[in-house]
């Protein structure tokens, strides 16, 4: 049995990397063409998010040069999700794998993750085995978000990124999900269906800058947690009792001082103290309940994600 394969590649200024890419694509469509894995239909599609240098001449030279390759043009630059969200959507086959342009994500896994598919998985995800050639600083960061996705309980599947395959089913079932801020990596798990890892080690991006840098990686791990999880909403009412608790404590401790030891009346320091502990809570509250208003107000006014302004 061989399988039609669409691989989709967002692309953010990545015209230094395209070309390599793209051979290297090809020729593994090729090699398993030949191995009887994937169809001849077999396509890669790259998605340019808007890019700004000369990424979509360089997709449309490749696309002429082989009729294999396709590209989508989106309006301008939404981020990652929605441009290989653009991707899945519009393309067709029995199966897509998405993979960065950078080439970080070992191409020849596609392979196996092609096998585990035909070997009936639905959902093959592309697990990191080491982050060696990560800075410390991104490998730090990225091992405490697990963490603290995962006290938040959101279930991520540990060192995948988007390197995934996914079956037609998977893909049908993405569609029925209608949020504005998709956040593939929590919503892929919670579709279900048989699913399978193959692990591969990550290399240094070919060539390019990366386009995530700490503020977009900010909020992309706040979008994680508010999109997903409502433990935050749960500490706010945590920490309001506490609170209060402690401020009965400390009420009747004040009452105990005045009629049983006589004592002085109570200091500067304890009346203002609790009024900017109090005033600190309250502001954090108010800033979490924010992040969810802010969610519910953007996902209510259901803007769409992306408009494709050119296919080839
Ligand atoms: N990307 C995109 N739109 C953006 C930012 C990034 O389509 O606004 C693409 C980028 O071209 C790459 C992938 O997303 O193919 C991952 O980006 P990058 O490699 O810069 O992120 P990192 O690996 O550093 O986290
Ligand atoms: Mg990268």
């Amino acid at each position: 049995m061989s399988i039609r394969l669409a691989i989709v590649v967002p692309c953010y200024n990545e015209e230094e990397v395209l070309p390599e890419t793209n051979s290297r694509l090809l020729a593994l469509l090729t090699k398993m063409h030949i191995a009887g894995l994937t169809s001849i239909e077999s396509t890669v599609h790259y998605v340019d998010d808007g890019s700004k240098d000369g990424t979509w001449p360089v997709i449309e030279a490749l696309a002429k040069a082989d009729s294999r390759v396709h590209g989508l043009k989106l309006s301008r630059n939404r981020g990652h999700q929605p441009a290989l969200l653009a991707g899945l959507m519009t393309v067709e086959g029995d199966a897509m794998v998405s993979i960065d342009a950078d080439l970080q994500d070992d191409v020849a896994v596609i392979e196996q993750m092609v096998r585990e598919h035909i070997a009936c998985a639905e959902v093959v995800y592309g697990v990191r085995d080491s982050r060696q050639t990560d800075s410390f600083f991104k490998r730090n960061t990225a091992l405490m978000y697990y963490r603290i996705m995962k006290t938040m309980g959101v279930d991520l599947v540990h060192n995948h990124a988007d390197f995934r395959l996914l079956g037609r089913r998977a893909v049908e079932a993405l569609r029925q999900y209608g949020e504005v801020n998709m956040f593939l990596r929590g919503i892929v798990p919670l579709i279900g269906y048989r699913a399978a890892t193959v692990k591969y080690d990550r290399a240094e991006r070919f060539a390019g800058v990366s386009k995530y840098p700490l503020r977009k990686m900010l909020t992309f791990a706040i979008e994680g947690v508010t999109s997903f999880s409502i433990v935050p909403l749960r500490l706010i009412t945590l920490m309001g009792f506490i609170v209060s608790a402690f401020s009965f404590a400390m009420i009747l401790f004040i009452i105990y001082g005045a009629l049983v030891i006589n004592a002085v009346i109570p200091g500067w320091a304890s009346s203002v103290v609790p009024i900017y502990f109090l005033g600190g809570i309250q502001l954090l509250s108010i800033g979490i309940l924010g992040e969810y208003v802010a969610k519910i107000y953007l996902e209510t006014k259901q803007r769409p994600r992306y408009f494709i302004e050119t296919s080839l």
